[in-house]
């Protein structure tokens, strides 16, 4: 099903414009063709009653229910150097119910805040795009770029993801009835040693992944896809 973003609701149907409204013209939905639409964090199934140049009225069927994990997952994510990945994991996070995403900074991290603003709307289209290719009514919260000292743990459980732990595996956790996991998972050069040990310090909890070293964007769509779906009540 194609989902879109209106620009407004009125009583019984919402509004196509803009870039939404381009959007479903590409497709080229056909009248009886049943449509989704996000508004206010709900999934609305609807059907088109008309459309103009300016704008397409599509009229709502029903309200769909929509599943909303029971962990909230904060990922804080290093930036990696190559800025496309990061995109990748915005994605990912979306598509797996991610909370929130925090950009952290760190020695091998990309750290442009600067250049981090500029991105920030087109991160915003990428969670948005992921929102309605996944059926996700719910927005991801994308928070301002944080180093190390501005972090404190936060949730039921704070983990660091570090592949040179020999502590914790992560089926070693108590994920069962958690309600709030915070997630840190390193830049492609990894944390150094001091970083690790100044989340340790805070009371991350170190936690390898088996069986091999990942990439940066492995690790943080793994670790919170076995979150999403061992955790919560
Ligand atoms: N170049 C680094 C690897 C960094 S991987 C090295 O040589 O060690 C990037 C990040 O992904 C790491 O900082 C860590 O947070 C996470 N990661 C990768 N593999 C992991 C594993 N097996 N277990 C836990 N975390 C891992």
């Amino acid at each position: 099903m194609h989902i879109f973003f209106p620009s407004r609701r009125s009583k019984d149907s919402f509004i196509l414009q803009g870039e939404e409204l381009r959007h479903f013209k590409v497709r080229r939905i056909k009248k009886e063709e049943k449509v989704g639409i996000i508004w206010e964090e709900n999934l609305y199934l609807c059907e088109l009653e008309k459309a103009g140049n300016k704008e397409a009225k599509l009229r709502i069927i029903e309200k769909v229910e929509t599943k909303k994990p029971t962990v909230r997952i904060t990922l804080i994510q290093a930036v990696p150097v190559e800025l496309r990945t990061f995109e990748t994991i915005l994605q990912k996070s979306t598509e797996l119910g991610v909370s929130e995403v925090v950009p952290l900074l760190t020695e091998r991290s990309f750290k442009n805040r600067e250049a981090m603003g500029k991105k920030r709307e087109r991160w915003e289209r990428i969670i948005r795009e992921a929102m309605k290719q996944s059926g996700r009514p719910y927005t991801l919260e994308l928070k301002d770029p944080v180093y190390i000292e501005e972090l404190e743990p936060k949730s039921e459980l704070n983990i660091i993801l570090d592949n040179f732990s020999n502590g914790k595996r992560v089926k070693d956790l108590e994920l069962e009835g958690v309600k709030s996991v915070s997630l840190v998972v390193g830049p492609e050069g990894g944390f150094s040693k001091s970083e690790v040990r100044r989340f340790t310090d805070k009371g991350f909890i170190p936690v390898r992944l088996e069986p091999h070293v990942l990439r940066s964007e492995t690790a943080a769509i793994v670790g919170a896809g076995i979150i999403v779906n061992l955790a919560g009540p």
